[in-house]
Formats: structure tokens, sequence, C-alpha cells
């Protein structure tokens, strides 16, 4: 945007002018009473031109941390502070929020497999089309929150096709340790926009049900370097960059899984980095006559982890990402140097099974 450019409403199928923030509902559908179902969304157009950024949380109605990165960043800026406009919209699944559960509660859907949606499909499509047409499309980049699937718990991590150039500038600007890299699924909210030609990345942050506070400070300060990056915030500079990593693509990454029903005891940590041969966890019966222990079939950094301590045979227990030597080095001057602390407890976790990530 160049510096000249006037600043224009943002348009829905309302009007935000310049210069204004608006909290909004916005009818996505009905419930069986016939009452709306409404998304509530902060709009705030700078006084200024510049981009459209749009923040997405709980596409995934039990995926909290997100939630409250929204609500702190919604509160947090003023039209005077930005040149180009912030889109909020603070829970996506508002009948999964109400239950608390990932899916829409009737038949399950998921609203991020369902983007960018129908009028007249399922439930989930004609939700995912209203916040896609209406909002996500008016916009020039996004960030999706998420957190693990519950039972889990999932690293502090960015998920981006990083081969797309304005992505990669995208995700870099966020300013997190790990990005995986990788396209994710066709009808989420993140390929779709990308598709599209917004770039898209989605934040994977922690456990579903919980607000974690430093994981929260962390991706509110992410937002806030996204948003210097792009001049959006032109007096701010983001926060120094820090060391990161791009993993995946051609890397392997490999679900654990248990062979035994059991107990399970996380051995590994108090960091992601694990060697080959070195024990994760033990799976043991209730008698502690049999112990298996579960071990890393090569060098990597754990990603993902199960929460819940019992396990049957095929139970995704741990998520392991390969890295090179190189990689191995870079990480472990990383752990002396703190960027790795906290990660046992806050989680490193999981990001869930095949289907069940973003
Ligand atoms: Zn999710």
């Amino acid at each position: 945007m160049s510096e000249n450019e006037r600043p224009e409403p943002f348009t829905y199928d309302g009007e935000v002018p310049p210069g204004e923030t608006r909290h909004l509902r916005y009818e996505v559908g009905e419930t069986y009473l016939g009452d709306p179902v409404e998304v509530p969304i902060t709009i705030i157009n700078g006084t200024e031109a510049g981009p459209n950024v749009f923040l997405t949380a709980a596409i995934h109605g039990d995926e909290l941390n997100g939630v409250k990165v929204v609500q702190e960043v919604a509160d947090r800026y003023d039209p005077d502070d930005l040149h180009g406009t912030l889109v909020c919209l603070h829970v996506v699944n508002v009948p999964g929020y109400l239950a608390q559960q990932r899916d829409i509660p009737i038949y399950d859907q998921d609203i991020n497999r369902s983007f960018p949606g129908k009028e007249r499909s399922n439930t989930a499509e004609r939700m995912a089309n209203k916040i896609y047409c209406r909002f996500v499309s008016q916009c020039d980049l996004g960030i999706d929150f998420h957190t693990s699937t519950r039972n889990r718990t999932t690293m502090y991590h960015i998920r981006a096709d990083v081969s797309n150039p304005a992505v990669d500038r995208l995700a870099r600007a966020f300013n997190a340790n790990v990005i995986l890299d990788g396209e994710g699924e066709a009808t989420s909210l993140r390929s779709v926009a990308t598709g599209d030609g917004i770039p898209t990345i989605t934040v994977e942050m922690g456990k579903a049900h919980r607000f974690q506070r430093p994981l929260i400070d962390k991706a509110v300060e992410g937002v806030n370097n996204v948003l210097a990056e792009y001049d959006v915030l032109p007096d701010e500079s983001a926060t120094e960059a820090k060391w990161h990593k791009v993993l995946g693509g051609e890397q392997e990454k490999r679900w654990l899984r248990a062979e035994t029903g059991g107990l399970v005891e996380m051995e590994w940590g108090p960091y992601p980095l694990v060697h080959e041969g070195d024990t994760i966890c033990t799976v043991t019966d209730h008698f502690k006559r049999e112990e298996h222990a579960v071990t890393a079939p090569f060098t990597g950094i754990i990603v993902g982890v199960l929460e819940n301590p019992v396990a049957l045979p095929g139970h995704p227990l741990c998520h392991l990402a390969r890295i090179d030597r190189e990689t191995h080095a870079e990480i472990e001057t990383e752990i002396e140097r703190g960027e790795f602390d906290g990660y046992r407890t806050l989680g490193l976790g999981e990001m869930a099974d095949g289907e069940q990530t973003e």
C-alpha cells in the first residue's frame, strides 16, 4: 500500500468506515429453535490505508487458546494505531463452542473441512461459506488459531506452506521456533484462503479446553510481529528474530503408536529433542508385570504427545519429526539459550492424528 492511498470502508454486507471499531454478531445459521447462530466479530478499520488482516479462532469449538488471543488483539488496537484493518472472528464454530466440542454437534461436521463452503449445502458448508465470502475473502492475509484435539497437547508451532513465498513471509514474521511445512487439508481455511491468494498460516498452541497464558502471550506478540512486518503498525518493529526451523516437507514425520493397552508414562523431556533409541514413554499393565518401552526410531523433535495417560493398541502416543545433524546441533544450542524452556510442561504436545489436525 502506498502512503497516499486513501483508507476504504471494510464491507461485508454491512460496512465499517475508516477510523471506526465495530463489535458485531453476524448470523451464520439457526438453531433448532429457529434462533440465530451468531459469530462475534470485531472489525477495527484503521484511519490509514493498509492491508486487511483476518484472525480466526475456535473453528474447532473446544480449542480455546486462540479465543483468548483474539479477544486480547481485538482489545489492544485502536483505529488510530492501524494502517489497514483487523478482522477478528472470535469464535467461528459457535455450535461447537457452546457444546465445548471440536465439530458442529449436529452430525459432527468439521467446519475446517468445509471451506470455502456452499450457500446450499450442509450446515458446516453454509457456515463456512458465510464466513469465507463475507469476511475472509475481503482480506489480504490471515492467521487461524488452533490447539490439539482433546486429550493431547501440541507444541507451539506454525503450520504453513512455505513453498509459497507470500506464506513463507507471513510464517517467518510470526516468529515461532518451529514451522511445520505443508499445504494442509484441501478444504481447510488455510489451504483455501492461500489458494485464493490470501496467504494464511495456522498457529497450533497447546491443549483444548484451556487458557494457557504463556502461549497466549507468545501468540499476541506473534500477531503484533505480523502487523509490524506488513506495516499495519508502521511504527512498531517486530521482536528480535528468533531462531526458527522449518520442518516437514521432505523430512519424515511419524506418529508412534501403542502396541499394547495399559498405563502410559511419559519419559521424554524436559526438551522436545530425542535421540534415536531414547525411551519416549512406557506402557505398563495394571499389575506392572509387563512394561513396553516406546523408543525413538530416529533422532527428532517431538511435536505432539498424548495427554490422557491410558492407551490401547494403535493409540497415537507421540508425533516425531526427523531432524538432520545440522538442525540437531542448532536445537541443542537453542536449548542452552533457553528457547525451549517450558516445552514439556506447556506442551509440546501433540498435533492430532491424521485428519484430526488443524
Ligand atoms: Zn483445530
